[in-house]
């Protein structure tokens, strides 16, 4: 574990940190030397993360969170700080995908929750996040868009608007809080085996979306998790408001 990396002596809050993306952008900024804070529904597959990181030499606590619980979420980054200390930076990985069905027999239930988790949740997680960073003077969030945040995609109504409205909503509060030493940025990955993916697209589908790809391949969640400590870390300092694909050119064409 290399402790004198770019986040050392940082705190990194990752929600969703529990599985697939935010785990592998939790094991990579642990492995650069900051101290991971997980936030996650699952508070079993959050333990299991951070356990993981501990035992690799890193500093990782878990924490139960749901992103639909805007008090509760202010409540917990209150703890998360006087536990730690501080709040260096943030990201936004929480999320579901849903039914793939056509937007007239979309159900209305899955709509309202696709939107309270993928697009409600990351507006309150970024209310609990930065009274600390505007506190401190400085502070750092990422929220994790996709590649259906600028491209369409049949069959799934609510995950594309919401995937859209972050790159907007991120792009606003870069605007709104920049001036007080606060980035925000969004990255947009394109399809990556994971578990909300692998429980949605059948195995026999992954080779033709391998296929679709500039380089053959769809990403890993460790391709995503290099561009977020990227873009979380103080390499990125004049970057802000902005959108970075991670899509191995499926929308180059
Ligand atoms: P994942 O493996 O399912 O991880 C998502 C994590 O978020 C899970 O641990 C999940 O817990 C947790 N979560 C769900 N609802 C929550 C809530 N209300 N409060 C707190 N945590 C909650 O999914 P992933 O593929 O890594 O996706 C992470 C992010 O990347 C999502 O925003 C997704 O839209 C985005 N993304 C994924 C892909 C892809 O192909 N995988 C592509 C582009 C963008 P449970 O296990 O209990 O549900």
């Amino acid at each position: 574990m290399n402790c004198l990396g770019r986040f050392a002596d940082k705190v990194v809050a990752v929600t969703g940190g529990g599985s697939g993306i935010g785990e592998a952008i939790c094991h990579r900024i642990a492995s650069e030397g900051g101290r991971i804070a997980l936030l996650d529904l699952n508070i079993e597959a959050a333990e299991r993360v951070a356990a993981v990181i501990r035992g690799n030499g890193g500093k990782a606590d878990a924490y139960r969170a749901d992103v639909t619980d805007a008090a509760g979420l202010a409540t917990l980054f209150d703890r998360v700080v006087s536990h730690t200390g501080g709040l260096d930076a943030a990201v936004n990985s929480a999320g579901i995908g849903g039914p793939f069905v056509p937007s007239l027999e979309y159900p209305l239930d899955w709509w309202q929750r696709t939107l309270d988790i993928n697009l409600s949740g990351v507006f309150y997680s970024i209310r609990a996040e930065l009274p600390h960073m505007i506190k401190a003077g400085k502070g750092n969030i990422v929220n994790i868009s996709s590649v259906c945040g600028i491209i369409g995609q049949a069959g799934t109504a609510a995950y594309v608007a919401t995937k859209h409205a972050l790159i907007g909503l991120t792009k606003t509060l870069a605007l709104e809080y920049g001036r007080q030493g606060i980035r925000v940025n969004a990255v947009g990955p394109t399809y990556i085996r994971t578990p909300l993916t692998l429980a949605e697209i059948p195995q026999e589908q992954w080779a033709m979306l391998d296929e679709r790809h500039a380089t053959g391949r769809c990403a890993t969640p460790e391709d995503v998790a290099a561009l977020t400590a990227f873009l979380a870390s103080d390499d990125s300092g004049s970057v802000t408001g902005s959108f970075h694909l991670v899509d191995g050119g499926l929308t180059a064409g």
